[in-house]
């Protein structure tokens, strides 16, 4: 069977006015959003009252996305903690609880409260930016079980976006690539990784993905997504593939679009990208904990701490979307070690290597001399090289480029770096 006509899947967007808006225009938005939530959340949430009684804020002290950092991040920790204590949701809900349609379950375990009407759409923006239109068929294979993500978010947001979903959930691969050809599905939402289960289990039933399935978009979310995963899936199906990224507490934080530059900031929420420690914004192009606040009147969190680690920035996209992008997610915040005031994670040591063929093994050390912070890249070769200089320049570039902190490259003799060795080993000792 022919594929369906080529249908134009990477220009447009879902809410114009909204992913167009100039820069400024974007501020004003999002801070008048902000004054209306910080009002309604004081009045109505006991936990978010809490918070701001503690450090003696008012709702008037909260005027623009500036004064957010006055307020207390609440972190997924501390959420459990406050649910145990003041069950089901720790105060944050702040609608009388008989008005919900469902109470989800979250690991942790959290409690999360599901609105009657699913309204927030982030993820129809993500859905449209990956090329999801509407009458598409989407198979949804994310659980639909007690987490929000397949039933509430997924599902709903495919809705939002026009598609027609086909509530496949995990599992039964055999039977998924069966309904996958029988109704003709061209879109798919899950893990990168399930999405390989199926490919291979197509394979395996004698089925060629590209010819005889009709899949052209896949909407991925909840695990990492590493380039070559995804460009062999993009292959291997002739389709489209972008990431999305996101909590079960608040929704989607971020969404690639044709360009997979980053992920950009849905419009109807605040991201920071702040030091964990002091709750600053760190800034464009610095590594930080990623902290949203979202305008759902229902659980109405602010500065809700993720632990995922991220960088911001704000250079423009030609896609014609004006809001920041997270660049990528670095990894979990309580992995990362700071250098010279700059958070370093594992994920970014691999990532140098990958770059560098002749690399075997690979560790950094962090010292500390004279009161400064030392990042040493330690390096043992496949092979001895001819030029190992103009290596370790390369391989200095690549670490500037991936870590954004300067490190010297030492190239070690086979050997040195022992079995299980931890990616960042933090020497460091201080008085
Ligand atoms: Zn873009």
């Amino acid at each position: 069977m022919p594929k369906t006509e080529a249908m134009d899947r990477t220009m447009g967007f879902f809410k114009k006015n909204l992913e167009t808006m100039p820069h400024k225009k974007r501020l004003e938005y999002l801070n008048q959003k902000l004054r209306g939530i910080i009002q309604y959340a004081f009045k109505n949430s006991v936990a978010f009252k809490n918070k701001m009684d503690s450090v003696g804020l008012k709702p008037r002290d909260i005027q623009t996305i500036k004064d957010l950092e006055k307020i207390p991040i609440t972190k997924k920790a501390d959420l459990v903690e406050l649910q145990k204590r003041n069950p089901p949701f720790g105060g944050f809900e702040a609608v009388p609880i008989e008005t919900l349609r469902r109470i989800y379950v979250s690991p942790g375990p959290i409690l999360e409260p599901g609105e009657a009407e699913y309204e927030d759409l982030g993820w129809a923006q993500a859905m449209f930016a990956a090329g999801f239109r509407p009458g598409d068929i989407v198979m949804n294979t994310f659980s639909y079980h007690m987490v929000p993500f397949g039933m509430q978010m997924v599902d709903n947001s495919l809705r939002q976006a026009g598609c027609i979903v086909v509530p496949t959930g995990v599992g039964n691969t055999e039977q998924q690539v069966n309904i996958m050809k029988s109704l003709r599905v061209n879109g798919y939402c899950g893990t990168p990784s399930f999405l390989l289960n199926l490919a291979e289990k197509a394979e395996e039933m004698g089925l060629d993905c590209r010819k005889d399935l009709n899949l052209q978009v896949a909407f991925v979310a909840a695990e990492m997504l590493p380039e070559s995963l995804r460009s062999k899936l993009e292959e291997k199906f002739g389709m489209m593939i972008r990431q999305s990224y996101g909590t079960a507490d608040i929704g989607c934080l971020g969404y690639e679009c044709r360009e997979k530059n980053g992920m950009h900031i849905p419009d109807d929420r605040i991201v920071e990208v702040v030091d964990p420690h002091t709750g600053k914004p760190v800034g464009p192009g610095k590594p930080g904990e990623i902290v949203a606040t979202t305008f759902n009147k229902v659980y109405p969190l602010i500065r809700f701490g993720t632990g995922d680690l991220s960088v911001l920035t704000e250079t423009l996209c030609p896609c014609g979307r004006t809001s920041p992008r997270l660049v990528k997610i670095l990894g979990r915040v309580d992995q990362a070690t700071k250098v010279r005031g700059l958070f370093v994670h594992p994920g970014q040591v691999d990532e140098v290597a990958a770059k560098h063929r002749e690399i075997a093994r690979y560790q950094v050390v962090v010292t500390r001399k004279e009161h400064k912070d030392e990042m040493t890249y330690r390096v043992e070769l496949k092979e001895e090289t001819l030029q190992p200089e103009k290596l370790k320049e390369e391989i200095e570039k690549s670490i500037r480029d991936v870590m954004k902190v300067r490190g010297d490259v030492q190239l070690v003799p086979k050997g040195t770096i022992p079995d299980g060795a931890k990616k960042i080993a933090d020497q460091r000792t201080w008085e």
